[in-house]
């Protein structure tokens, strides 16, 4: 199973300001400490190999876009598998219009977390929509979630109607608590904490493999025990996609009660459900690439800290990020 990372920014996109960039660039000149490079090549390696994520990359702006490719088993219709529908769903649209002329089936598994306008707002701009050959299925915990994207396509907010979409679209309500064999996975849902109700997902392959993608939910640290459900969902998970958005410390102060969660909250629970690995995700748009990779070191130093078991490895997602399971 691959998991690839369209969009990971939550609630707004965000783009990288030009003195972010020129602070990158000092940054890197200052490490390199008046080296040569013969050319943009041996430059580009000592970037890799020499700076941090912070000053060599960026985490990205888009907002909520996640692709899960899995094949086999026998409801495997060759589609492909995307989670919400956030601005990084503009590339994906891009990218899998590519795949398509090269084969790829023209079928789309959507599943929508929630409702909420940054994990749905690409719709307007995905290509594929616009296939008379495609067809999209959008599976969704909420019997509402057509009129929400015939809603933000209405004229008054967007030039082309929902109707003028030339792919074969439908909707499909998912009920939590039930197994569904879709394409190549069998999905599960489970209702999470925030404004309206948002669902998180389990995708498990032929081999068992398991990803689940859990964002814009707001778990409690003074609640913990109340927490179960979730420690059983995640049980023994390849690989747990949660909603990160503050630190603990923002989380508790002045964010409490708005629907997210914090990098300290998603390790404890990814520990007692002995999860192998967490990608942070959903994250904040004031937060810097530095304030990131800060919270992500910040979140490796919590896991060693309270690890009582076997590891857990904790990564932070960004846009354009492949994760093998
Ligand atoms: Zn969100
Ligand atoms: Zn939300």
């Amino acid at each position: 199973m691959k998991v690839r990372f369209w969009g990971t920014r939550g609630s707004l996109p965000v783009a990288q300001k030009s003195s972010a960039v020129r602070d990158k660039i000092a940054a890197a000149l200052v490490a390199a400490d008046g080296r040569r490079f013969a050319d943009t090549a041996e430059a580009a390696r000592f970037a890799d190999d020499t700076l941090d994520f912070a000053t060599n990359g960026t985490y990205g702006g888009a907002t909520s876009c996640v692709e899960i490719e899995a094949v086999g088993g026998p409801s495997d219709d060759g589609a492909f598998i995307v989670c919400d529908l956030g601005s990084g769903l503009r590339e994906f649209g891009l990218n899998a219009m590519a795949r398509c002329a090269a084969g790829h089936a023209r079928l789309y598994h959507v599943f929508l977390s929630h409702l909420h306008w940054d994990h749905i707002m690409g719709f307007p701009f995905f290509v594929p929509a616009f296939d008379p050959g495609a067809k999209i299925v959008i599976h969704s915990g909420h019997p509402d979630a057509e009129t929400a994207l015939r809603r933000q396509q209405e004229e008054i907010s967007f030039p082309v109607a929902f109707d003028w979409l030339r792919a074969d679209i439908s909707f499909r309500t998912l009920e939590p608590g039930q197994r569904y064999p879709i394409g190549a996975v069998t999905v599960e849902l489970i209702a999470q904490h925030h404004s309206h109700v948002s669902y998180g997902y389990k995708f498990t392959d032929a081999d068992g493999k398991c990803a689940i993608y859990s964002t814009d939910s707001e778990h409690k640290i003074d609640r913990m025990d109340g927490e179960s459900a979730f420690v059983d969902f995640f049980t023994e998970c390849d690989l747990v996609i949660c909603d990160t958005m503050y630190s603990l410390a923002d989380s508790i102060s002045m964010k409490e009660d708005w629907g997210h969660s914090s990098n300290v909250i998603a390790i404890d629970l990814c520990h007692e459900a002995r999860a192998k690995r967490l990608a942070l995700f959903h994250h904040e748009p004031t937060y810097s690439d530095a304030d990131i990779q800060r919270m992500h070191r910040e979140s490796i130093r919590y896991e060693e800290l309270t690890r009582e078991a076997a590891p857990l490895d904790v990564i932070c997602a960004y846009d354009g990020l492949t994760v093998e399971i």
